[in-house]
């Protein structure tokens, strides 16, 4: 294994964010450095699992304590022919997951049955789809942790991780029992220990969900829970052991795609297949949370032109009661809720600024104009309303052929149609006519470029007009 200079660092890093954030006392203190000592970086040719630390006297999930004994395998870097999923879920609402399973590109069955072209076989656990319960379920984490796979693992978080120092005699979030020594007999393991146990040694750790990614609803001000992110309980120095720092996901729901399409690009780089997929600051799908809400709304037409609902469900800008979507990176307006239906502004309602990581308290309260909105608004309905008529002229005229013009008449049944412009009207077009075209050619069939059509001469740099007579018609 190659030696990692930063090793010492991480290793130091990672057993303070354990202390700090509570696996419970007697737990990780053996073994705990041969836990973190998972490769940085595959090396060249061939990718080693993670070195696991063999656990001491362990109390397994029965109550029965044993020696266990780990291996060390060998595995080449892609292809490969399936990997492992391991999905834990912290404070969490299982929100997520549901998403997850309304995904159509591609579709979590195709990821699990081989289906997506060049991208390995998905073997997922995931404690509400799993078919194994119990112990059962609990055995292939534990083989997970011993390094008993036969390929790579992927961890999926789903909610946040609460502070367990702050549980007391309870705990907050658990799954299975039983720990590493006699003091962890009998009593739930923690997440905060699943997580220690398992990320150090994963190809990938995914964050899913605002809770995972940014702490989200369970990290609110005032609860009891001392909530954090993956990456607050991971730490900066957190990597993968092939080198990748934790992945966000975020959305409160997420949109399902951001996460399968995520998902899917990692797997074909961990396959050799393709590059690894461009991350931001902050472990963002770039191509997915670059742009803000704002953007790609289909109410922003309304916000230029100075538009603004004042009630939930209106069709113009939602921006004056409460939404956030000119600062919050987010691709909802684009992408939809599932196969590009629904989602937030998409069908009437505000962005509340889920995917964010100040969300919720950044944000509160909800439903009320955000700050600052105000200024911007205000903006737009001082320039949109001079914008918006001076649109308006140009349409009605648009809407009218030429030879109505000519005509003065049109001959529609639909009265709507058939109004002729007022006499002011006539001028203000005129005058907005003179000032669009100032210095602008002119097109349509009066422009120069339609002259061919009259007089069969074209250019020869392919413009209309006096030229060679080689155009379309005038050879
Ligand atoms: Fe922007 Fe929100 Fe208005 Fe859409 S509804 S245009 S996201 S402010």
């Amino acid at each position: 294994m190659q030696e990692d200079p930063d090793r010492a660092r991480r290793d130091e890093s990672m057993q303070r964010r354990v202390d700090e954030h509570g696996v419970p006392d007697g737990v990780v203190e053996e073994g705990w450095q041969e836990l973190v000592t998972a490769p940085a970086a595959p090396p060249e040719g061939g990718h080693d699992l993670p070195q696991v630390a063999p656990a001491p006297e362990a109390a397994n999930v029965t109550g029965t304590a044993q020696a266990l004994t780990l291996e060390r395998k060998a595995l080449q870097l892609g292809p490969l022919e399936k990997v492992y999923v391991y999905w834990m879920a912290g404070m969490s609402c299982d929100g997520c997951s549901i998403s997850v399973l309304g995904a159509t590109q591609p579709p979590i069955e195709a990821l699990l049955t081989g289906a997506v072209p060049g991208i390995p076989r998905l073997i997922l656990h995931h404690p509400v789809l799993a078919v194994d319960a119990g112990e059962a379920f609990v055995k292939h984490f534990e083989d997970a942790w011993h390094g008993k796979l036969d390929a790579p693992y992927v961890i999926v978080l789903e909610g946040s991780v609460p502070d367990e120092k702050l549980s007391g005699d309870g705990w907050f979030s658990a799954m299975g029992t039983g720990g590493l020594n006699e003091s962890g007999a009998g009593r739930p393991t923690v997440m905060n220990e699943w997580l220690a146990r398992l990320a150090p040694g994963a190809a990938a750790a995914i964050a899913i969900g605002t809770c995972a990614t940014w702490g989200g609803i369970p990290a609110a001000a005032g609860n009891p829970t001392g909530s954090m992110s993956l990456m607050d309980f991971l730490g900066k120095d957190y990597q993968s052991t092939f080198g990748l720092p934790v992945i966000n996901v975020p959305g409160c729901a997420p949109q399902g795609d951001n996460f399968t399409e995520t998902v899917a690009a990692v797997l074909l780089f961990l396959q050799g297949l393709g590059p690894l997929p461009e991350f931001d600051e902050l472990g963002r799908p770039a191509w997915l949370f670059g742009e803000t809400v704002h953007r790609r709304c289909n109410r922003g037409g309304y916000y230029e032109e100075g538009v603004f609902a004042d009630h939930y469900g209106g069709q113009e800008c939602l921006v004056e009661v409460g939404c956030w979507g000119p600062v919050v990176q987010c691709n909802i307006t684009g992408r939809g809720a599932i196969n590009h239906v629904g989602g937030c502004m998409n069908v009437g309602g505000i962005c509340i600024g889920c995917t964010m990581p100040g969300f919720p308290d950044k944000f509160t309260p909800f439903y009320k104009a955000a700050p600052g909105s105000l200024v911007s608004s205000t903006a737009s309905r001082v320039m949109g309303s001079g914008i918006r008529r001076l649109r308006e002229l140009s349409r009605n005229d648009r809407n009218r052929e030429p030879l109505w013009d000519k005509q003065a008449a049109v001959p529609s049944g639909w009265a709507r149609h058939q109004h002729q412009p007022t006499a002011a009207g006539k001028a203000m077009h005129f005058f907005y006519d003179k000032l669009q075209y100032a210095g602008g050619e002119r097109p349509g069939r009066t422009g120069a470029d339609e002259q061919y059509r009259a007089d069969g001469q074209y250019r020869a740099d392919g413009h209309a007009g006096a030229g060679n007579g080689t155009g379309p018609t005038g050879t």
